[in-house]
């Protein structure tokens, strides 16, 4: 950051923790700063004139103190642009809130903050318009945010001998990407991969998704998305962030989500 004492920028909220009687700590996604943290003193009192400023997936403008010794930046200012979540279907916020848990688990360099903001702000502001498959749309963006940290994940050639893959993939688990079947055959020698937790294979409707994923948008209202297709993508998606992000990360607002 800066060393300017106070800073300004566009935010999105992505974390709201109860600090004391009246006040809150944020966890923001900003413009300009990466993720910041800032304290909201007094917010949560209806005379407050932030009173309904930070709800979860808020989008406003907010100017912040910071003082040299704590990371906690403190909130001067802030209004509303625009709040997402009131009148969406559940599993619309669901979604956007899986979406908000990716960026709430990543490392923003602040170089690369608008970037990030703009992946974001895009899903959030379009996901609500899509009638049907808005799953799709959330694995699109997964997939956008994959590019974005320089491990696009492209079903194309094997990630072991770069030959073409099927239409059947194979991915792995242990690799960190998709093999082709004579690779499989070979690690699975080599690897006693008997244990099919180490291999998702993706079939017919489910491997045409990946494949499709970038421009997924212009297949909506062609696919359909049974409770296997969803599970199978989504182990393999938080697989392929594990392997190469984050150990840890989960989609915890997915817990409960249902395809139908
Ligand atoms: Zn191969």
């Amino acid at each position: 950051m800066t060393e300017s004492r106070y800073i300004t920028s566009r935010c999105i909220v992505l974390r709201v923790t109860d600090y004391s009687e009246t006040s809150y700590i944020l966890l923001l996604l900003s413009k300009d700063f990466g993720l910041i943290s800032a304290i909201a003193k007094g917010a949560k009192k209806q005379s407050s004139k932030f009173f309904s400023v930070f709800g979860l997936l808020n989008e406003f403008e907010g100017e912040f103190s910071r003082s040299p010794n704590s990371e906690l930046l403190t909130v001067i200012n802030a209004s509303l642009i625009k709040s997402y979540l009131p009148g969406l279907k559940y599993g619309t916020v669901q979604l956007l809130s899986a979406g908000a848990e990716l960026i709430r688990q990543s490392v923003i360099d602040e170089k690369e903050s608008e970037d990030y903001y703009r992946l974001f702000y895009n899903y959030l502001s379009f996901l609500p318009s899509v009638e049907k498959n808005q799953i799709l749309i959330f694995w699109r963006y997964v997939y956008s945010y994959l590019k974005l940290e320089g491990i696009t994940l492209v079903p194309d050639n094997c990630s072991h001998c770069a030959s073409k893959l099927s239409n059947t993939l194979f991915y792995s688990n242990s690799i960190g990407g998709f093999i082709c079947s004579s690779c499989l055959e070979k690690e699975a020698i080599l690897r006693d991969l008997s244990n099919n937790d180490r291999i998702i294979t993706l079939t017919g409707v489910t491997a045409e998704i990946m494949q499709k994923l970038p421009s997924i948008g212009n297949y909506l209202e062609d696919i359909a998305v049974t409770p296997t297709t969803y599970n199978l993508i989504n182990k393999l998606l938080l697989s392929y962030l594990r392997f190469h992000l984050n150990p840890q990360i989960n989609f915890v607002s997915l817990k409960h989500f249902s395809v139908q």
